[in-house]
């Protein structure tokens, strides 16, 4: 296999739930040894994904509120750089970070593969959210603004993916990328056992250097990079937490602790590995 980034060689660094992660010699980047099909989405995003816990959420919809606070913090983040405009948001779920943007003025639409969430928005939250995956989004339109908060890990084909996103960017148009990052101080005192090494959902492992190096293959140059603060309910902590500890020996008497954690208590997410990108078409 060789770097989706930089095409030199890749190797096998180490085994994660049964799947291999490869690393690559000269930049980098990490990626799972996943040929995934043209299903890989679908099954990856199906319900359970969003309420079943593990690598996934034990309650999406119960976020509503963190997650719409979410993306009212990148709208004044981003007023520093552009005015409201036309946005699209990959990968949308049940529409709430894209709710967090129109509270800051932004219009536009999401797109989402989990055909329940995307209902969701359309339904309860009046947004413009379709189901399905941005490689086959029609390029029949395109944006001030696309959105891929927590996604790019994520893509099958990462390649396809962001060139359907600079073909439905307007010149002179910006993407936000959220994602986490596995040079972080957190990500190497956990090493294996950090909580984004969980394919098969997650496939890529970026740091900001390698990011930008591939966004710069769409002509798409970094414009400003940050860390999130970012906020989980109890529930989603102590699921996530309890999936991880079950791989250690300590994990049963540490899972009784977290049962204590209430579940809608909001709680700051205080670990280094999150950040975010702000590139601009050139
Ligand atoms: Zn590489």
């Amino acid at each position: 296999m060789n770097c989706p980034i930089c095409q030199a060689n890749t190797k096998r660094l180490f085994e994660v739930h049964g799947y291999w992660i490869r690393g690559c010699d000269k930049c980098w980047h990490q990626c799972a040894e996943i040929v995934p099909d043209t299903s890989h989405t679908t099954k990856i995003y199906a319900d359970e994904y969003f309420h079943g816990g593990g690598a996934g959420y034990p309650d999406y919809l119960g976020e509503a509120r963190i997650l719409r606070n979410h993306g009212r913090q990148y709208g004044k983040m981003l007023a520093r750089y552009m005015q409201p405009g036309r946005m699209l948001d990959v990968g949308a779920a049940a529409g709430f970070v894209l709710q967090g943007f129109t509270d800051c003025g932004w219009t536009g639409k999401g797109i989402e593969p989990n055909p329940k969430m995307a209902a969701y928005a359309r339904n309860e939250l009046q947004l413009a959210v379709n189901a399905g995956a941005l490689e086959n989004l029609p390029a029949d339109e395109q944006f001030d603004l696309v959105n891929m908060i927590q996604v790019i890990a994520h893509f099958a084909d990462l390649r396809q993916a962001l060139q359907r996103a600079v073909d439905v960017t307007k010149p002179g148009g910006y993407w936000l990328i959220e994602t986490w990052n596995r040079e972080s101080f957190a990500a190497r005192l956990f090493g294996q056992n950090w909580h984004e090494y969980s394919p098969p959902s997650v496939l890529h492992w970026f740091a900001p250097d390698d990011l930008r190096q591939l966004a710069a293959q769409y002509g798409m140059h970094e414009i400003k990079r940050g860390r999130p603060s970012k906020w989980i309910n109890g529930g989603h902590a102590k699921s996530l937490l309890q999936y991880k500890l079950a791989s250690l020996s300590l994990g049963k008497q540490a899972g009784k602790l977290l049962n204590l954690l209430p579940e809608y208590l909001p709680l700051p997410y205080l670990a280094d590995d999150l950040f975010w990108l702000l590139l601009q078409k050139k």
